[in-house]
C-alpha cells in the first residue's frame, strides 16, 4: 500500500483537444510549488498523482491548495493488488480509525474489464464493513463517512476525504498579462480573477515619491506577494511617475488631471506589456466607481492603446469585490491607510464626460513622449515570491 495524493481537474476535462498542453503546465506548476520536497508527480487524462514519503503529505497539501486548475485534492491509498477479496480486507484495515456509525460506499471503475461492476463492488465492500464493524450502518443520503473506491487499470485507489481545490485554468495556459496593481482593494482581486482564467501575471505599479511613501510601495509589494502564491512568484515593474504627474499638474486644467494621468499610465503599461510579451493589460476598474470609470472616461482613456484591457471586476459591486478580497487574504493589507499616487493629485471636480479633442489639445502642452521614455528606462523591477511562507523547505 502507498499513500498518495490524487488531483482531479474538473473544468479542464472539457478541453478535450488540448488537454495535454493544459496538464503539462499544471504538472509544471505543481512541481514548482512543491520544489524541495522529494515527490513524484505523474498524470493521465483523468487524474494527477503525487507520491512521496508519508510524512510529507500535509505540507504538500498546503502548497498545492492554491494552484489554479485543481478542482479537488484527495489523500488516498494505492494498492497494486486488485483482487476483490484484497480490496475488502484492505478497506476493513484502513477504516480502523474512522467513525462508521453511518457510511456509504461509492465505486468508480475506469477499467471496464474488471470482473465486477461498480454496484457489485460497492455492495460487497458494504457487506464486509457491516460484518466487521458492529455498530455501523449504511446511509446513502447523509452518511458520516463516504468511502470511495476507484478501480483503475493497474491499481485500486481508496479514499475517504476530499479537499476542494480553487478550480480555474492552470496559470500560464492562457499566456501572460500585465496587472496594473495599486494599493486599493480592486486591483488585487482583478489579478486573482485573471490568474484563475490561466493568465500568468506580472505587475506594474506607479509611484510618486516623495508624494507617496516607501510604506505605500511596500504595501503594494505585499499585495504582490499575496498574489504570487497563485502565480509562482511575480515580477513588479515600479514606475517613477513623479515628473509626469507634476508636469500634468503644472500645465493642464485640473478637471482633466485624472483623465490625462490615466492615459499616461495606459501608454506606459502598453509599452511595458509589449516589451515583456504580455498579451493583455488587467486592471481593477469598475464601471461607475469614480469619475475616471464612467463609460465616457473609459473610452477616452482606452483610446491611447491597442492592447486588450481586461477588467475582471468591471461589473461587480464593491461589496462583491470586498468578499473576494477577504477570501484571498488581501483585504487587511488593501485597507492600510497609505496614500496612492492618484489620490494626491485628485482635483476637486474631475471631468465625468471628458472629450477626446480636449485631451489631445492639453497633452500637447507637455513633452510626454520624453517623460514616458525616461520613466520606462528608469523603472525598478522587483521579483516578489512567497518564500517566507515556505520556510519549512529551507
Ligand atoms: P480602490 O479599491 O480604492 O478603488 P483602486 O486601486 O481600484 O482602489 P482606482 O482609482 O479605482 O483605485 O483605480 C482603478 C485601477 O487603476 C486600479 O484598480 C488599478 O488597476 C489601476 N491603478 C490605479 N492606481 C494605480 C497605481 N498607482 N499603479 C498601478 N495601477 C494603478
Ligand atoms: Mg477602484
Amino acid at each position: 500500500m502507498k499513500k498518495i495524493i490524487i488531483i482531479k481537474y474538473g473544468e479542464l476535462t472539457t478541453k478535450k483537444s488540448n488537454i495535454n498542453y493544459f496538464l503539462k503546465i499544471l504538472k509544471d506548476n505543481v512541481n514548482k510549488a512543491i520544489s524541495g520536497i522529494d515527490a513524484t508527480v505523474t498524470f493521465d487524462k483523468g487524474r494527477m498523482f503525487i507520491e512521496s514519503n508519508v510524512d510529507n503529505y500535509d505540507s504538500i497539501l498546503n502548497k498545492i491548495k492554491n494552484i489554479f486548475g485543481i478542482h479537488e485534492i484527495i489523500i488516498g491509498y494505492k494498492y497494486d493488488d486488485r483482487e476483490m477479496e484484497s480490496i475488502q480486507n484492505n478497506i476493513v484495515e484502513l477504516l480502523k480509525e474512522y467513525d462508521l456509525s453511518t457510511f456509504k460506499v461509492i465505486t468508480k471503475r475506469s477499467d471496464k474489464n474488471y470482473p465486477l461492476d461498480s454496484m457489485e463492488i460497492s455492495r460487497k465492500v458494504g457487506g464486509t464493513i457491516l460484518k466487521n464493524y458492529n455498530n455501523s450502518k449504511v446511509d446513502v443520503h447523509n452518511p458520516n463517512l463516504e468511502i470511495y473506491i476507484e478501480v483503475r487499470i493497474n491499481a485500486v485507489y481508496i479514499y475517504f476525504e476530499k479537499v476542494k481545490g480553487i478550480g480555474g485554468y492552470p496559470v500560464g495556459t492562457l499566456g501572460k498579462g500585465l496587472l496594473m496593481l495599486s494599493g486599493g482593494i480592486d486591483s488585487p482581486v482583478a489579478g486573482y480573477m485573471a490568474m484563475k482564467r490561466g493568465i500568468k501575471l506580472e505587475c506594474i505599479y506607479f509611484e510618486s515619491p516623495p508624494h507617496t511613501s516607501e510604506a505605500a510601495k511596500n504595501k503594494v509589494l505585499e499585495l504582490a506577494r499575496i498574489l504570487s502564491t497563485y502565480n509562482n512568484g511575480i515580477k513588479v515593474h515600479v514606475i517613477n511617475f513623479t515628473k509626469i504627474q507634476e508636469e500634468i499638474y503644472k500645465n493642464i486644467p485640473h478637471e482633466y488631471l485624472i483623465t490625462i494621468m490615466r492615459r499616461m499610465m495606459y501608454r506606459i503599461s502598453e509599452r511595458i506589456a509589449r516589451y515583456n510579451k504580455d498579451l493583455a493589460i488587467i486592471n481593477g476598474e469598475s464601471v461607475g466607481q469614480v469619475a475616471s470609470q464612467t463609460l465616457t472616461s473609459m473610452n477616452v482613456i482606452n483610446e491611447v492603446v491597442k492592447i486588450p484591457i481586461i477588467r475582471p471586476v468591471a461589473c461587480f459591486d464593491k461589496l462583491e469585490i470586498i468578499d473576494i478580497s477577504k477570501k484571498i487574504g488581501a483585504y487587511e493589507t488593501s485597507i492600510l491607510p497609505y496614500e496612492d499616487c492618484c489620490t494626491i493629485f485628485v482635483p476637486e471636480h474631475p471631468v465625468i464626460n471628458p472629450e477626446f479633442s480636449k485631451c489631445e489639445e492639453y497633452e500637447k502642452l507637455i513633452d510626454y513622449e520624453t517623460l514616458i521614455t525616461e520613466a520606462i528606462k528608469t523603472r525598478d523591477v522587483i521579483k516578489v515570491d512567497n518564500k517566507n511562507k515556505y520556510e519549512d523547505l529551507l
